[in-house]
């Protein structure tokens, strides 16, 4: 539906998309509204394998070779050709030879000859299977054994992992731990990735003081700007703390300018609630083409996305809390996005039995803070935090989940099934 409106035709007419609201929208629109204009940055770059970690690839990763290279055992054990089986008397074969992990076996096996060889060891010529030490009776030089194994057992076959010229990895993938390894596995120690993506925030409000000043009557101390620092870091991106600005529109100016000069992303927090007078809209007006929206969720109900300058602008309610549910609803998503990916994973959501009733109206999402725990049982179970206040940092704190209800839930008594996004691990 919205794939052909352009930034500038939506901000000028809202009028021109279909069941488009500013004042009421949903929580996956809105998203879907963002990923429409976001594309990722243009320029690589080719880094050393470690320090390639949470960027994302700006190139497949293709297998150089098989892995594994050569057919090899998957047991200490004993390698033979299964042409010598016996089916109506013992196996009796002579031992000629023993087969390191990392090394070969230069000899070639006769008939009736096996060789013993450990996990990992290169399959000599001639043989096919391996039997497990366990299951053979060992005398002298020679081994013997009624129950066969089948043709090919205990054997890792050259490429059954990754088959030469395969893409391992594609482009867009998000580079995590395992995949250090997997690259490693294949020999490779340079990978290109897309370069680090430049995100820039500032605070707005006159009531905001910074650390190490005394709070002054009327005050809060910035506390935004921190947990921005935060989720950004763990994302990977390149950050510009631009400070908290007080509602000047001078400064406010300067700063929103400065910001979309340097970085790909400018998030501000405040000033941005709807039929509120204040010199942010009113900037980014003049400078961007900004959307402000009325989401339909709690907390986060105020939130703007647009460009300034080439600058994708996202700005986020001033309450503590309703900027980490915003970061994480509609941010995360669309910076990882911009970094690469081309579907970005939500964050994980399943359902499980909430253990206390929790009020709630219809006609929005909320995301409440949940704590989820394992009962005397084993099961895990969720929890309200308690109080549920949006400028509640420490309900934030103790969470290590959302519980989501969407727009249709209403009331819910103890024992009822909830939807649960999982933070732990994510803030
Ligand atoms: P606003 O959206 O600017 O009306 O702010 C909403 C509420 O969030 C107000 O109570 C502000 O004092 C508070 N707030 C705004 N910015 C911050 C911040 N950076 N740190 C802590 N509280 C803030
Ligand atoms: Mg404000």
């Amino acid at each position: 539906m919205a794939n052909k409106t352009t930034l500038s035709k939506l901000v000028n007419n809202v009028s021109c998309m279909d069941d488009y609201d500013p004042n009421s929208m949903p929580v996956a629109k809105a998203r879907q509204f963002i990923q429409q204009f976001l594309s990722p940055v243009a320029q690589t770059e080719c880094l050393p394998l470690r320090a390639s970690l949470a960027r994302v690839l700006a190139a497949d990763i293709l297998s150089p070779a098989n892995v594994p290279n050569y057919d090899n055992s998957a047991m200490d054990g004993y390698a033979f050709n299964a042409d010598d089986i016996h089916t109506e008397k013992p196996t009796h074969l002579k031992i000629i030879g023993t087969v390191f992990a990392g090394k070969a076996f230069a000899g070639e096996l006769k008939q009736d000859e096996c060789v013993r060889i450990m996990t990992g060891g290169m399959l000599p010529k001639g043989t096919d299977t391996v039997i497990m030490q366990e299951r053979v009776t060992l005398e002298n030089d020679h081994i013997t054994f009624t129950e066969a194994p089948k043709r090919g057992l205990n054997v890792r076959y050259a490429g059954e992992d990754l088959q030469q010229g395969q893409t391992v990895l594609a482009t867009g993938h998000l580079i995590r731990a395992a995949d250090l390894g997997l690259i490693a596995s294949l020999g490779i120690g340079e990978v290109m990735v897309y370069r680090k993506l430049k995100v820039a925030f500032f605070s707005t409000g006159d009531e905001l003081a910074g650390i190490g000043e005394a709070l002054k009557k009327g005050q809060v101390y910035d506390s935004n700007r921190y947990t921005l620092y935060g989720m950004l870091s763990r994302l990977g991106v390149e950050i510009f703390d631009l400070g908290a600005i007080p509602d000047n529109p001078e400064l406010l100016e300067s700063t929103l300018l400065t910001a979309a000069n340097q970085a790909d992303v400018v998030i501000t927090s405040g000033g941005v609630s709807v039929g509120e007078a204040d010199y942010m809209k009113l900037l980014l007006a003049k400078h961007g083409q900004v959307m402000f929206w009325k989401i339909a969720m709690k907390p986060g109900r105020p939130l703007a996305y647009g460009k300034v300058g080439q600058a994708h602008y996202f700005g986020l309610p001033g309450n503590p809390v309703a900027v980490m549910v915003t970061f994480y609803q509609f941010v995360r998503e669309a910076l990882l996005a911009l970094m690469g990916q081309p579907r970005p994973a939500p964050l994980p959501m399943f359902n499980v039995i909430c253990t206390e009733a929790i009020k709630k109206a219809t006609g929005r999402t909320e995301f409440q803070r949940g704590i989820l725990f394992a009962n005397d049982a084993g099961v895990w179970q969720v929890k309200p935090t308690g109080a549920q206040g949006s400028a509640m940092l420490s309900s934030m704190s103790l969470a290590n989940c959302f519980i989501v209800l969407d727009e249709t839930v209403g009331n819910l008594e103890a024992g009822a099934l909830v939807q649960v996004q999982v933070l732990e691990g994510v803030i």
